[in-house]
Protein backbone atom coordinates (compact mmCIF):
# COMPACT_ATOMS: atom_id res chain seq x y z
CA UNK A 1 0.00 0.00 0.00
CA UNK A 2 1.31 3.37 -1.09
CA UNK A 3 1.84 5.93 1.21
CA UNK A 4 -1.31 8.02 0.57
CA UNK A 5 -2.55 11.09 2.89
CA UNK A 6 -4.98 10.80 5.16
CA UNK A 7 -7.60 13.28 3.95
CA UNK A 8 -10.54 11.92 2.49
CA UNK A 9 -12.31 14.49 0.01
CA UNK A 10 -16.11 13.89 -1.02
CA UNK A 11 -17.24 16.02 -3.87
CA UNK A 12 -20.90 15.48 -4.65
CA UNK A 13 -22.99 18.17 -6.65
CA UNK A 14 -25.79 19.28 -4.05
CA UNK A 15 -25.36 20.76 -0.69
CA UNK A 16 -26.65 16.81 1.47
CA UNK A 17 -25.56 14.48 -1.64
CA UNK A 18 -22.66 13.37 0.99
CA UNK A 19 -25.20 13.45 4.16
CA UNK A 20 -27.44 10.82 2.01
CA UNK A 21 -24.85 8.50 0.16
CA UNK A 22 -21.46 8.30 1.94
CA UNK A 23 -21.71 10.13 5.38
CA UNK A 24 -21.66 6.75 7.48
CA UNK A 25 -18.41 5.64 6.23
CA UNK A 26 -17.06 9.54 6.42
CA UNK A 27 -18.11 9.32 10.26
CA UNK A 28 -16.17 5.84 10.16
CA UNK A 29 -12.92 6.91 8.54
CA UNK A 30 -12.37 10.13 10.86
CA UNK A 31 -12.75 7.39 13.58
CA UNK A 32 -10.00 5.82 12.33
CA UNK A 33 -8.16 9.38 12.05
CA UNK A 34 -8.87 10.52 9.29
CA UNK A 35 -9.56 14.07 7.93
CA UNK A 36 -12.59 14.89 6.47
CA UNK A 37 -13.32 17.31 3.67
CA UNK A 38 -16.99 17.85 2.22
CA UNK A 39 -17.15 19.97 -1.34
CA UNK A 40 -20.27 20.21 -3.41
CA UNK A 41 -20.18 21.20 -6.93
CA UNK A 42 -23.15 23.77 -6.90
CA UNK A 43 -24.83 25.85 -4.41
CA UNK A 44 -27.72 24.18 -4.31
CA UNK A 45 -29.85 27.40 -5.22
CA UNK A 46 -32.82 25.84 -7.09
CA UNK A 47 -33.88 23.74 -3.84
CA UNK A 48 -35.55 26.04 -2.57
CA UNK A 49 -39.29 26.62 -1.57
CA UNK A 50 -39.81 30.22 -0.15
CA UNK A 51 -35.93 31.54 -1.03
CA UNK A 52 -34.93 33.10 -4.60
CA UNK A 53 -32.16 31.15 -5.30
CA UNK A 54 -29.27 33.54 -4.25
CA UNK A 55 -30.79 33.58 -0.70
CA UNK A 56 -31.54 29.76 -1.18
CA UNK A 57 -28.00 29.37 -2.05
CA UNK A 58 -26.88 31.08 1.15
CA UNK A 59 -28.96 29.25 3.42
CA UNK A 60 -27.80 25.52 1.86
CA UNK A 61 -24.39 26.45 2.20
CA UNK A 62 -25.03 27.26 5.61
CA UNK A 63 -26.86 24.06 6.24
CA UNK A 64 -23.87 22.17 4.51
CA UNK A 65 -21.21 23.96 6.90
CA UNK A 66 -23.58 22.85 10.19
CA UNK A 67 -23.70 19.25 8.95
CA UNK A 68 -19.98 18.90 8.09
CA UNK A 69 -19.10 20.66 11.66
CA UNK A 70 -20.71 17.32 12.81
CA UNK A 71 -17.73 15.32 11.22
CA UNK A 72 -15.17 18.14 12.40
CA UNK A 73 -15.21 17.88 8.40
CA UNK A 74 -14.09 20.97 6.43
CA UNK A 75 -16.86 22.43 3.66
CA UNK A 76 -16.13 24.08 0.30
CA UNK A 77 -18.41 24.97 -2.16
CA UNK A 78 -17.03 25.27 -5.44
CA UNK A 79 -20.36 27.82 -6.19
CA UNK A 80 -21.36 26.55 -9.81
CA UNK A 81 -25.06 26.97 -10.69
CA UNK A 82 -27.34 23.97 -9.42
CA UNK A 83 -28.88 22.41 -12.74
CA UNK A 84 -26.55 23.68 -15.16
CA UNK A 85 -23.01 22.01 -13.91
CA UNK A 86 -20.88 21.40 -16.97
CA UNK A 87 -17.73 19.57 -17.15
CA UNK A 88 -15.53 22.44 -18.47
CA UNK A 89 -12.01 22.80 -18.25
CA UNK A 90 -12.95 25.94 -15.52
CA UNK A 91 -14.62 22.95 -13.36
CA UNK A 92 -12.01 20.55 -13.44
CA UNK A 93 -9.31 23.32 -12.46
CA UNK A 94 -11.26 23.77 -9.63
CA UNK A 95 -11.69 20.37 -8.36
CA UNK A 96 -8.07 19.76 -8.95
CA UNK A 97 -7.23 23.15 -7.55
CA UNK A 98 -9.21 21.90 -3.96
CA UNK A 99 -7.95 17.92 -4.40
CA UNK A 100 -4.48 19.87 -3.61
CA UNK A 101 -5.26 22.33 -1.32
CA UNK A 102 -6.66 19.39 0.86
CA UNK A 103 -4.03 17.03 0.05
CA UNK A 104 -6.86 14.33 -0.46
CA UNK A 105 -5.57 11.20 -0.72
CA UNK A 106 -8.99 9.98 -1.54
CA UNK A 107 -11.36 10.91 -2.99
CA UNK A 108 -15.90 10.03 -3.36
CA UNK A 109 -17.70 11.33 -5.78
CA UNK A 110 -20.91 9.91 -7.70
CA UNK A 111 -20.95 7.31 -9.83
CA UNK A 112 -21.15 7.94 -13.79
CA UNK A 113 -24.14 6.45 -14.29
CA UNK A 114 -26.53 8.52 -11.35
CA UNK A 115 -29.97 9.20 -11.86
CA UNK A 116 -29.66 13.27 -11.64
CA UNK A 117 -27.86 15.48 -14.56
CA UNK A 118 -25.74 17.30 -12.05
CA UNK A 119 -24.46 13.95 -10.68
CA UNK A 120 -23.05 12.87 -13.57
CA UNK A 121 -21.86 15.98 -14.32
CA UNK A 122 -19.73 15.82 -11.25
CA UNK A 123 -18.48 12.35 -11.62
CA UNK A 124 -16.98 13.39 -14.43
CA UNK A 125 -15.23 16.67 -13.84
CA UNK A 126 -14.27 14.67 -10.46
CA UNK A 127 -12.53 11.87 -12.20
CA UNK A 128 -10.76 14.59 -14.70
CA UNK A 129 -9.82 16.65 -12.14
CA UNK A 130 -8.47 13.78 -9.98
CA UNK A 131 -6.22 11.71 -12.71
CA UNK A 132 -4.30 15.26 -13.45
CA UNK A 133 -3.61 16.16 -9.54
CA UNK A 134 -0.16 15.38 -10.31
CA UNK A 135 0.53 17.14 -12.84
CA UNK A 136 2.53 20.31 -12.33
CA UNK A 137 1.58 22.10 -15.84
CA UNK A 138 -2.55 22.19 -14.05
CA UNK A 139 -2.47 25.55 -13.57
CA UNK A 140 -3.23 25.97 -10.11
CA UNK A 141 -2.06 27.97 -7.43
CA UNK A 142 -1.86 25.10 -5.07
CA UNK A 143 1.05 22.35 -5.39
CA UNK A 144 0.70 19.25 -7.00
CA UNK A 145 0.13 16.09 -4.80
CA UNK A 146 2.50 13.62 -4.34
CA UNK A 147 0.20 10.86 -5.24
CA UNK A 148 -2.93 10.37 -7.60
CA UNK A 149 -5.53 10.24 -5.12
CA UNK A 150 -7.52 6.84 -4.79
CA UNK A 151 -11.37 7.64 -6.56
CA UNK A 152 -14.13 5.65 -5.11
CA UNK A 153 -18.08 6.05 -6.07
CA UNK A 154 -21.00 6.02 -3.64
CA UNK A 155 -23.98 4.48 -4.65
CA UNK A 156 -27.01 6.40 -7.22
CA UNK A 157 -30.06 6.94 -5.44
CA UNK A 158 -32.62 3.80 -5.67
CA UNK A 159 -29.65 2.03 -7.12
CA UNK A 160 -30.50 1.94 -10.70
CA UNK A 161 -28.91 3.58 -13.68
CA UNK A 162 -29.69 6.79 -14.71
CA UNK A 163 -32.14 5.06 -16.97
CA UNK A 164 -33.48 2.82 -14.00
CA UNK A 165 -31.67 -0.32 -15.10
CA UNK A 166 -29.98 -2.56 -13.25
CA UNK A 167 -26.13 -1.46 -12.13
CA UNK A 168 -22.74 -3.33 -12.01
CA UNK A 169 -22.26 -4.64 -8.24
CA UNK A 170 -20.43 -2.53 -6.06
CA UNK A 171 -16.80 -3.30 -5.27
CA UNK A 172 -17.46 -3.35 -1.31
CA UNK A 173 -20.17 -2.17 1.06
CA UNK A 174 -19.64 -0.81 4.31
CA UNK A 175 -21.79 -1.59 7.64
CA UNK A 176 -23.31 1.85 8.83
CA UNK A 177 -25.58 0.98 11.18
CA UNK A 178 -22.91 2.13 13.87
CA UNK A 179 -22.85 5.72 12.24
CA UNK A 180 -26.23 5.67 11.07
CA UNK A 181 -27.52 8.38 13.59
CA UNK A 182 -24.51 10.61 12.69
CA UNK A 183 -26.22 9.91 9.09
CA UNK A 184 -29.68 11.15 10.46
CA UNK A 185 -27.69 14.03 12.50
CA UNK A 186 -26.03 15.52 9.79
CA UNK A 187 -29.24 15.16 7.23
CA UNK A 188 -31.18 16.49 9.41
CA UNK A 189 -29.17 19.90 9.42
CA UNK A 190 -30.90 20.56 5.73
CA UNK A 191 -33.87 22.06 7.12
CA UNK A 192 -34.40 23.62 3.88
CA UNK A 193 -34.53 20.52 2.18
CA UNK A 194 -38.17 19.24 3.98
CA UNK A 195 -40.47 21.79 2.18
CA UNK A 196 -38.56 21.10 -1.11
CA UNK A 197 -38.98 17.43 -0.57
CA UNK A 198 -43.13 17.97 0.04
CA UNK A 199 -43.31 20.29 -2.64
CA UNK A 200 -41.60 18.30 -5.27
CA UNK A 201 -42.27 14.62 -4.41
CA UNK A 202 -45.00 14.79 -1.55
CA UNK A 203 -42.70 13.59 1.02
CA UNK A 204 -43.56 14.32 4.53
CA UNK A 205 -40.62 11.66 6.17
CA UNK A 206 -37.57 13.38 5.60
CA UNK A 207 -35.68 10.70 6.45
CA UNK A 208 -37.59 8.61 4.88
CA UNK A 209 -35.48 7.77 1.34
CA UNK A 210 -32.33 7.72 3.26
CA UNK A 211 -33.80 5.23 5.89
CA UNK A 212 -35.24 2.94 2.83
CA UNK A 213 -32.19 3.19 0.92
CA UNK A 214 -29.58 2.67 3.35
CA UNK A 215 -32.04 -0.17 4.76
CA UNK A 216 -32.23 -1.85 0.98
CA UNK A 217 -28.37 -1.54 0.41
CA UNK A 218 -28.05 -2.83 3.98
CA UNK A 219 -30.00 -6.31 3.21
CA UNK A 220 -27.60 -6.49 0.07
CA UNK A 221 -24.96 -6.49 2.46
CA UNK A 222 -26.43 -8.58 5.23
CA UNK A 223 -26.07 -6.35 7.67
CA UNK A 224 -29.24 -3.58 8.97
CA UNK A 225 -27.48 -0.44 7.27
CA UNK A 226 -25.03 -0.30 4.95
CA UNK A 227 -23.65 2.30 2.11
CA UNK A 228 -22.10 0.83 -1.18
CA UNK A 229 -19.01 1.92 -3.24
CA UNK A 230 -17.13 1.34 -6.49
CA UNK A 231 -13.43 1.89 -6.99
CA UNK A 232 -11.95 2.88 -10.32
CA UNK A 233 -9.44 0.68 -10.51
CA UNK A 234 -9.12 1.99 -14.14
CA UNK A 235 -5.58 2.74 -15.68
CA UNK A 236 -5.73 5.97 -14.96
CA UNK A 237 -6.14 5.06 -10.41
CA UNK A 238 -4.17 3.30 -8.66
CA UNK A 239 -5.69 0.38 -6.94
CA UNK A 240 -5.07 0.31 -3.74
CA UNK A 241 -7.75 -0.72 -1.34
CA UNK A 242 -7.20 1.88 1.27
CA UNK A 243 -11.12 2.55 2.47
CA UNK A 244 -11.58 -1.88 2.22
CA UNK A 245 -8.56 -2.37 4.61
CA UNK A 246 -9.39 0.70 7.11
CA UNK A 247 -12.63 0.00 7.23
CA UNK A 248 -12.50 -3.86 6.89
CA UNK A 249 -14.29 -5.07 10.18
CA UNK A 250 -17.42 -2.79 8.54
CA UNK A 251 -16.82 -4.00 4.80
CA UNK A 252 -19.48 -6.37 3.47
ZN1 LIG B 1 -27.81 15.80 -5.62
Amino acid sequence: MKNFSKTVLAIQAHPDDTEIFCSGTLALLKQKGFKIVIATMTNGGMGGATQNEAETAATRKKEAARAAEILNADYYCLNERDGYLFDNAETRIKVTELIRKVNAGIVITHLPFDYHPDHRATSSIVEAGTIVATLPNIPTKEKPTELTPLLYYSSPFGFTDNMGGKIADPSFFIDVTSTFEIKKEMLACHESQKAVMELMFNITDFFGDMRDSDLKIGKMAGVKYAEAYWQNTGAAFYSDPLIQEILKDFKR
